[in-house]
């Protein structure tokens, strides 16, 4: 049987315990899940640097044979076909997410009609928990505690 593979990407900047959360339940439906970190983001001027983002997941899920640690630049669908995954993961949080993900989904649908986004639900306590949210908390020396992982959160510490 063909192994399925899953593709995860975000900013992850940083990761969450939301992120992370995805992850295991993506895990659950494919054999291996690529989280792969987009490089050209246009959303604001990320904290932290690719590398660093990608040392965080891996001091969290380690050299997990399934759960290669990329990072991307283009269109997600080409990234999908190149690490020929057939399952596109994203996570849902409020209904807020949801107009701007079926937008999002309908027109990977379009550019790549092999590959099916699937929508996840983390669990309730991390509904509210986004990277940008983190941040801001960290920076005004809020406790991020139980929201990231430890590590990431001495890194917050660092940075702030
Ligand atoms: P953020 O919006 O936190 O900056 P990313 O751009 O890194 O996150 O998001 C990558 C994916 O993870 C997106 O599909 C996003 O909806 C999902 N995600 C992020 N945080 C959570 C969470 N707390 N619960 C569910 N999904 C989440």
């Amino acid at each position: 049987m063909a192994r399925r593979v899953a593709l995860y990407a975000g900013s992850f900047d940083p990761l969450t315990n939301g992120h992370l959360d995805i992850l295991s339940r993506a895990r659950r439906l494919a054999d291996s899940v690529v989280m792969a970190i987009l490089e050209n983001d246009a959303k604001e001027e990320p904290l932290f640097t690719v590398e660093e983002r990608i040392e965080m997941i891996r001091e969290i899920v380690g050299d997990d044979p399934a759960i290669p640690i990329r990072s991307f630049s283009g269109l997600l669908v080409d990234f999908a076909r190149e690490v020929e995954a057939t399952l596109i993961v994203r996570g849902l949080r409020a209904v807020s997410d949801y107009e701007y993900e079926l937008q999002m989904a309908l027109m990977n649908r379009r550019l790549a009609p092999g590959v099916e986004t699937v929508f996840l639900m983390a669990k309730e306590e991390y509904s509210y928990v986004s990277s940008r949210l983190v941040k801001e908390v960290a920076r005004l020396k809020g406790d991020v505690t139980g929201l990231v992982p430890n590590s990431v959160r001495l890194r917050l510490q660092k940075r702030f």
